[in-house]
């Protein structure tokens, strides 16, 4: 019997991330992952002191702080750089214990990748679906093949097929906004802070992540119609809209070449549904208002 073999739909960062931590607890886990490999994709993550604290428990904090870098202040401004409001993010370091790092989507991801080991992700293996049994569950891949196990935890992202199955409320909703993401090439300035510049319906958010590479978001509010399914928008993919007059960082990150997505939301899940939604990580977590995240056009 597979009862103690816990299968792991989506190898991002929350299933790689949930399989080390099970591995380290003596648990058999495989992870599926539908890319046919880990690669290059994405642009920058900002990682809170409370899950640098996470990431130490799996003994990965130190990595983490080599790959990436540590941030000492985020702030609030002006388009023409004025400060409205700023986090000491290195006193926020101190209170909780762990300092917060930006690092590159990709360099976090290949980190986890290591630390699991070879032949720990399962590539080219889309799961479709799965069906539970009473001594576990069997999982049922997109091109015929079946899988058994004990439990399933769904980490297949926003687009989740294990949520769509169990929780049956329907694609993410479009929030109203597109976002832009970019990231600047290696070795450019160091910028010392992150920070969002707010403008009239826009903002542009600068992250410093390592070897002098700036993350760069800029959100968009075009017109807010709320509530279109995902599918229905048709989103391009170009530089960043530019910010108009701004800072140098602001304008040195706005050359990147960027990639779209739109913002989506979703709505909050009832208690029900959320205790129904135990075996959910990483983006298919329900918060109490709804996770929002940037997907993949
Ligand atoms: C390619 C990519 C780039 C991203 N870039 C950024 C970024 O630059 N900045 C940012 O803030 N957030 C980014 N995100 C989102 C961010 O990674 C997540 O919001 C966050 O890490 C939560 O992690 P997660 O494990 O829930 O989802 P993700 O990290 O999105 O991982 C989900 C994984 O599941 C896989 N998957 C999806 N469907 C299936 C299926 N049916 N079967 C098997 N595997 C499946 C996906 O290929 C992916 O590897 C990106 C996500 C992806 C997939």
């Amino acid at each position: 019997m597979e009862s103690r073999t816990i299968l792991i739909a989506g190898g991002g960062i929350g299933g790689l991330a949930a399989a080390i931590a099970l591995r380290r607890s003596g648990f058999d886990v495989r992870v599926f992952e539908r890319a046919p490999e880990i690669r290059e994709v994405g642009a920058g993550l900002t990682i809170q002191s409370n899950a640098v604290l996470a990431l130490r428990r799996i003994g990965l904090d130190r990595s983490l702080l080599e790959s990436g870098q540590v941030l000492r202040a985020g702030s609030i401004r002006k388009p023409d750089g004025k400060v409205l409001s700023r986090v000491d993010l290195e006193e926020v370091g101190r209170a909780v214990g762990a300092p917060v790092v930006a690092i590159h989507r990709a360099r976090l991801q290949q980190l986890l990748f290591d630390a699991l080991g070879a032949g720990g992700v399962e590539t080219g293996r889309e799961v479709a679906a799965y069906e539970t049994r009473p001594d576990g569950v069997t999982l049922l891949f997109r091109d015929g093949g079946r899988e058994e196990g004990g439990v399933l935890i769904g980490a297949d992202g926003l687009r989740s097929a294990v949520r769509a199955q169990m929780l049956r409320d329907g694609e993410p909703l479009y929030a109203g906004y597109t976002c832009w993401r970019g990231v600047t090439a290696e070795g450019g300035p160091v910028v010392p802070e992150s920070s969002e510049t707010w403008g009239r319906g826009r903002r542009f958010g600068i992250v410093p992540i390592e070897q002098g590479r700036i993350y760069s978001s800029c959100a968009r509010w075009p017109k807010p119609p709320r509530a279109h399914p995902v599918s229905s928008m048709i989103v391009p993919t170009r530089r960043h809209p530019a910010p108009g007059r701004s800072r140098a960082p602001v304008r040195e990150a706005a050359t990147s070449r960027a990639s779209s997505a739109v913002v989506v939301s979703r709505r909050a899940a009832s208690w029900k549904r959320r205790r129904a939604a135990r075996g959910l990580a990483g983006d298919l977590e329900i918060a109490e208002d709804g996770p929002i995240s940037s997907g993949q056009p």
